[in-house]
């Protein structure tokens, strides 16, 4: 066991109140290895409290059966006597506290030792007491996973492997992106040997979407689906409107944008969304093309190489402006790299 690995075991002994927290629209990977060092740790300890910033996707409520996760915009007081109370912070899935965003004033101020598990560009390192983080490694769950397995291999179970899986199968589109090293397959075929079903898991998470949300894929795709082939790249957007129209629940657009990449020649795909008080970005790319630097530089956002997000505080039709505008100069950019 290496030095930091043995810090962290003892800060998990030492610790009387724990508190797990994922990023603000926490998706399969913050919900799984939330949960999945919450079932694990729930073995050991009495006070163990997940919470994340607003609600998360229906598609991943089997992970949280008994209802013990607590999203801040439902339970705010509970949330911040929490965080306050805690001696001992993990940080799932988010490489700065401001990625928590109303939650990251009691983050800063908590007194508890932060530890920080995951995999995006550029770590915020100062933020944290000990970080465990690793840009090439397919998802927060897979080294969440390899760090539980060497300290506490004996209290791995069951649930718990199956929400590492889960955030290994979303954060990796079902095994077709980020998936390059035998490690993470190693990693898998041990997760199955603790008695999990991948299958169930799979149709539990891709195959349980509601009929709105399906019928709003099939008019992003028939009627806000903009294609520019001269620049290999598509984009969808949606206003406010239109997705109270479908109904919109948390997650309903989750993976939109992914069809938007899946023609033959483009390289460069977006998805906007209006929110309440921004427009939501998702970027995606095939190759060596950076939609982690594109969103840095305009968005205020960031993620990995092919998958990244941002925000515009612009309107709609503002940001797609901007877009546009910036669309030529990106492409040059990355012509030769397709
Ligand atoms: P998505 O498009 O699915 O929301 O996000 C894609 C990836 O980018 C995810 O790994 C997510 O954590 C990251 N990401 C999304 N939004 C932001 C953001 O505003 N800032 C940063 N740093 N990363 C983001
Ligand atoms: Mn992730």
């Amino acid at each position: 066991m290496n030095v930091s690995l043995e810090k962290l075991k003892r800060y998990i002994d030492e610790a009387k109140r724990i508190v797990i927290v994922g990023h603000y629209n926490p998706d399969g990977d913050a919900v799984g290895a939330s949960m999945g060092l919450y079932n694990l740790i729930a073995n050991l300890k009495e006070k163990v409290q997940v919470v994340m910033p607003n609600p998360f996707p229906d598609n991943l409520k089997w992970m949280d059966k008994e209802e013990h996760i607590q999203n801040y915009q439902a339970h705010k007081t509970e949330v911040e006597l929490a965080i306050q109370e805690a001696d001992l912070l993990f940080c799932m899935d988010f490489q700065a506290m401001n990625r928590t965003e109303k939650l990251e004033e009691f983050l800063q101020a908590s007194q508890a030792k932060k530890i920080l598990i995951d995999h995006h560009i550029e770590p915020k390192e100062a933020e944290f007491d000990l970080c465990f983080s690793d840009t090439q490694v397919s998802s927060t769950c897979e080294i969440c996973y390899r760090i539980v397995h060497t300290i506490y291999p004996q209290f791995i179970n069951k649930d718990a492997a199956s929400c590492f899986y889960a955030g290994i199968c979303t954060d990796t589109g079902s095994f077709s992106f980020s998936c390059r090293h035998a490690a993470l397959f190693r990693a898998v075929a041990e997760l199955i040997d603790f008695g999990i079903d991948p299958v169930a898991i799979h149709r539990n998470i891709f195959d349980t979407f509601s009929e709105q949300r399906l019928r709003l894929l099939g008019y992003c795709l028939s009627e806000r689906l903009v294609v520019l082939p001269a620049l290999n790249t598509a984009y969808i957007y949606l206003n406010k409107k239109e997705l109270q129209n479908y109904n919109y629940q948390a997650g309903d657009t989750e993976g939109i944008v992914n069809y938007a990449l899946s023609m033959a020649n483009v390289y460069f795909a977006a998805f906007f969304t209006e929110r309440e008080n921004r427009i939501r970005i998702s970027l995606r790319s095939k190759g060596d093309i950076d939609v982690n630097i594109f969103a840095r530089e305009n968005f205020n956002g960031g993620g990995h190489k092919n998958a990244a997000g941002g925000n515009s505080y612009e309107s709609l039709e503002d940001t797609l402006l901007r877009f546009n505008a910036l669309l030529p100069a990106f492409h040059a950019g990355f012509k030769s790299k397709r």
